[in-house]
C-alpha cells in the first residue's frame, strides 16, 4: 500500500446497521485500504475486525462478476452475452408473465446491503410499474418484527435514540443481541461508558453466555422463547415497586390499565421457573430499571426471528413506556439493524407490506400520493408477497419468475429445501450480485454483473437514523454496472422509460427526498451534494436550514392518530416448534464475530478466519455426555427436514437443551451439509412475516461415518 495515497474519500463500512464511517485511500495502482473516519459521529474513528478488512473484499477481483451470463434452458451452459440481449430477454420474460399470468406472477427480492438510491428504483419498478407488491428484502429476515413493533406501539417505524443516548444512560437492557460480536462498535462505546462510569447497570438476556453477557452486572440466561413472561415479570415488578411514570403513563399512552391486569397475571416467581433464571436476578433487573435515570433497550435477530417477534417486541417496548423512557437523552428502545441499509431500505418502502416514506398500504389517499407522484394510475393496495412466501410460490409454480439482487437466500433464507425446489420450479431466475460466489446463481437463468460498493456513490442509513453519504472511488472490473443503472436499463427495455430517466443517483435521491416531504421522516431538505458536505444527517431533516434530528418524541408527541403511545398487553405465549422425545433439543442459530452473513464477503479474507475457521455447534456438556460425544467430535444434527454435519464445541456457555449454530457456512454448494438452514423450519410471525431462526427442534448424534 502507497504511503502516499493517491486519493482519499469518505464512505461506510458495508456490513452492520453500525454504519461506522471510513476514509477509503486508493494508491495509483488503484489498490486500496480502509481506515476509520474520525470524524464520524457515530463510530468516531473505531472499526470493528470486519470494517478494518473490508478493503480486501475489494482488492480481490479473483472472484469478481464481470459480464451478463444467460442459457436458454435449464441445463445448458451459461454462455457470455451483452447488456442488451440480457436485458432484451430479462424485459421480454418479464412483461410475458404480468401479460400471461398476472403482475402477482413476478417478484423481486433485495437486500438491506443495497444504496437507498437502488433500492428506490427498484421499489418504484416493481411496486408501481410491474403492479405487485411482490418486493421484499433480507430485511425481512431481521427486522420486520421490530418495525411491526415499532409501528403499533409508536404508530410508525421510528428508532427514537441515537448513538449519544449510549453515553447518556445509566441502565440497558440487552436482549437477543451479541453488540460485541455482531455490532462491535456500539459495543465499544457501551464498554468505554462503562468503565467511566462504574455505576452503569447492564443486564443482558441471552440463553448464551455471550462475550456481551460477559460484562453484565446481571445475566439473564432464560429459555429460549420466554422472553414475554420475563418482560411481563420485569412490568409488573415496576409497578408493584411503584417505579412507572404514572404522569408519562397518564398523558402519553393507552392501554396501560389492561397490561397491568395481563402481567398480574403470573408471579415473578412463576415467571422464574418458566423462565428459568434465579427469582433474584429478575429483582434485581427490576430494581435496576427501576431506579435508572436513563434506560435504552437495545435488541436484535433474538428477539425478531421469532414466531411470535411482534409480541416479544412490544412486551418490550412497554417497558420503556411504562417508565416514561422515552423522548428524552439517555433513553429509549433502540432496535440494532443487521444490515448497513436495512433502515434506508425501509424509508423507501422496500418490503412488500410498506410503502414509500413510512405511507400505509392500507391508506387509500397514501397510495394516491405515491401513484400521482411516480405518474401511474395505481399502486396495489394488497401487501405483496413476503420473504419466505415469495419461495413457496415459486415451489407451487403460482409465481414463475424472480429477480435475486445482492443476496444469496439459499443459504440464508429458512428451510433451504423449499427455497432450492422453489429455484428448480421457477421458470425464470435473474441473479444479479457482485460475486460469483453466491449459491443461489447456481440456479440462474441469468446472471448480471453488478458494481461493488466503493464503485458507485448513494446513500445508507444506520441503526440511529443516520444518512450516510458513499463515494464512488474505484472502477467496477470488466462490465459491471451499479444496480440502479442495471434496473434503470430494465425499465426502459419494459417500456417505462419516460419514468426512470434519472441521469446521476443524485436525481433518484432528490426524487426520493421530494416523495418524504410532510411525512414523519421528511428529508426534503437533503441532497447528495449537502450530504457531501455534512458527511452524514440523522433524519428527518426537513428543510435545508435542518441540522436533522438526533431524537425523535421529545414533545411527547407520538406517530399515532392521537398522538399516544400504546402499551399493548401480549399473551406470553411461545408458539414455536415442539421439542419432542425424538428432536428434544432447542436449535438456535446465530453469528460469530469476523464472519458476515452468507461469507460471500468475508469469506474471502484469510484473516478473519483466524478467529474462527469452520463451522460448530454449540453443545452443553450435560447434553454431550449423554450422547457419548466428546469436544472436537463430528456430530450429526438433525431433524425431519435435513441434517448438518459439523463439529461440537462442548461448552457451560449454553443452556442444557439448547445447541447453537452459526448460520455463515453452507455457501459453497459442496459444503452444504454445514448450512444451519437446512434444520430452520418456515414458522413466521403473522404480523410482521420475519421466520424463526431461534427455535427448531433437532436432534444430536455423534457421526459415524457410512
Ligand atoms: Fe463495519 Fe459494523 Fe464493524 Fe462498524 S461495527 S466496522 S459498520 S461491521
Amino acid at each position: 500500500m502507497s504511503s502516499n495515497p493517491k486519493e482519499s474519500l469518505k464512505s461506510t463500512c458495508s456490513y452492520c446497521g453500525v454504519g461506522c464511517g471510513i476514509i477509503v485511500e486508493k494508491d495509483k495502482k488503484g489498490k486500496i485500504n480502509v481506515k476509520g473516519n474520525p470524524d464520524h459521529p457515530g463510530s468516531k474513528g473505531m472499526l470493528c475486525s470486519k470494517g478494518m478488512n473490508l478493503h480486501y473484499t475489494v482488492n480481490d477481483k479473483s472472484d469478481r462478476l464481470l459480464y451478463p451470463m444467460m442459457r436458454y434452458s435449464r441445463g445448458d451452459q451459461m454462455q457470455r452475452v451483452s447488456w442488451d440481449s440480457a436485458l432484451d430477454r430479462a424485459a421480454a420474460v418479464f412483461k410475458n408473465f404480468i401479460l400471461k399470468y398476472g403482475p402477482d406472477s413476478v417478484g423481486l427480492y433485495a437486500s438491506g446491503q443495497m444504496l437507498t438510491e437502488e433500492y428506490y428504483v427498484a421499489n418504484k419498478l416493481v411496486k408501481g410499474f410491474w403492479g405487485t407488491n411482490n418486493i421484499d428484502t433480507n430485511s425481512r429476515l431481521c427486522m420486520s418484527s421490530a418495525v411491526a413493533g415499532y409501528k403499533l406501539a409508536l404508530g410508525e417505524d421510528s428508532v427514537p435514540v441515537c448513538y449519544d443516548d449510549i453515553e447518556l444512560a445509566d441502565t440497558f437492557l440487552i436482549t437477543g443481541a451479541n453488540p460485541a460480536w455482531c455490532h462491535p462498535i456500539i459495543f465499544r462505546r457501551l464498554e468505554a461508558h462503562k468503565s467511566k462510569n462504574p455505576n452503569t447497570k447492564i443486564i443482558v438476556v441471552d440463553p448464551r453466555k455471550t462475550q456481551t453477557a460477559s460484562m453484565a452486572d446481571i445475566h439473564l440466561q432464560i429459555n429460549p422463547g420466554t422472553d414475554i413472561v420475563l418482560y411481563n415479570a420485569i412490568g409488573r415488578g415496576l409497578i408493584e415497586r411503584e417505579k412507572i411514570d404514572l404522569d408519562f403513563i397518564i398523558n402519553h399512552t393507552d392501554g396501560f390499565e389492561a397490561y397491568k391486569e395481563q402481567v398480574m397475571k403470573r408471579t415473578l416467581k412463576e415467571a422464574a421457573n418458566i423462565c428459568g433464571v434465579r427469582l433474584d436476578d429478575i429483582r434485581w433487573a427490576i430494581e435496576y430499571i427501576g431506579r435508572a435515570e436513563g434506560f435504552i433497550t437495545m435488541w436484535a435477530m433474538g428477539l425478531n426471528q421469532s414466531v411470535v417477534g411482534v409480541n416479544k417486541n412490544l412486551s418490550l417496548l412497554n417497558l420503556s413506556l411504562i417508565t416514561g423512557q422515552i423522548g428524552k437523552p439517555g433513553s429509549g428502545p433502540f432496535s440494532l439493524t443487521g444490515q448497513p441499509n436495512a433502515m434506508g431500505g425501509r424509508e423507501v418502502g422496500g418490503l412488500s407490506n410498506l410503502l414509500s416514506a413510512h405511507r400505509d398500504m392500507k391508506n387509500p389517499e397514501h397510495r394516491k400520493e405515491i401513484a400521482d407522484f411516480w405518474g401511474v394510475p395505481s399502486v396495489p393496495d394488497k401487501p405483496g408477497l413476503s420473504a419466505t412466501e415469495m419461495f413457496e410460490s415459486l415451489k407451487s409454480g403460482k409465481m414463475k419468475a424472480i429477480w435475486i439482487m445482492c443476496t444469496n437466500p439459499l443459504v440464508s433464507l429458512p428451510n433451504s429445501n423449499i427455497v432450492e425446489e422453489g429455484l428448480k420450479n421457477a421458470r425464470f431466475v435473474v441473479v444479479q450480485d457482485v460475486f460469483n460466489t453466491s449459491d443461489t446463481a447456481k440456479f440462474a437463468d441469468l446472471v448480471l454483473p453488478a458494481a461493488g460498493w466503493t464503485e458507485k456513490c448513494g446513500t445508507m442509513t444506520n441503526s440511529d437514523r443516520r444518512i450516510s453519504y458513499l463515494n464512488k472511488i474505484t472502477e467496477a472490473p470488466g462490465e459491471a454496472i451499479p444496480d440502479s443503472e442495471i434496473l434503470i436499463r430494465l425499465a426502459q427495455k419494459m417500456g417505462y422509460g419516460d419514468s426512470f430517466n434519472y441521469i446521476t443517483p443524485a436525481d433518484i435521491y432528490a426524487e426520493h427526498c421530494k416523495l418524504t416531504k410532510g411525512t414523519n421522516i421528511d428529508i426534503s431538505g437533503l441532497s447528495h451534494e449537502r450530504l457531501k458536505e455534512k458527511g452524514s444527517m440523522q433524519w428527518p431533516v426537513p428543510s435545508s436550514d435542518s441540522e436533522g434530528t438526533p431524537r425523535l418524541f421529545t414533545d411527547k408527541q407520538f406517530y399515532t392518530p392521537n398522538k399516544r403511545a400504546k402499551i399493548h398487553s401480549v399473551p406470553d405465549d411461545n408458539n414455536s416448534e415442539a421439542v419432542s422425545s425424538e428432536l428434544p433439543l432447542i436449535l438456535t442459530t446465530g453469528r460469530i464475530r469476523d464472519q458476515w452473513h452468507t461469507m460471500t464477503k468475508t469469506g474471502k479474507v484469510n484473516k478473519l478466519k483466524k478467529h474462527i475457521d469452520s463451522p460448530f455447534v454449540e453443545i452443553h456438556p450435560l447434553d454431550a455426555e449423554i450422547r457419548g460425544i466428546k469436544n472436537g467430535d463430528p456430530v450429526l444434527i438433525k431433524n425431519d427436514r435435513g441434517s448438518v454435519r459439523v463439529n461440537a464445541r462442548i461448552t457451560n456457555d449454553i443452556k442444557s437443551g439448547v445447541v447453537f449454530l452459526p448460520m455463515h457456512w453452507g455457501r459453497i454448494l459442496n459444503r452444504s451439509f454445514a448450512r444451519a438452514n437446512n434444520l430452520t423450519g418456515s414458522l413466521i410471525d403473522p404480523i410482521s412475516k420475519e421466520p424463526d431462526f431461534k427455535f427448531s427442534a433437532v436432534e444430536i448424534t455423534k457421526y459415524q461415518k457410512p
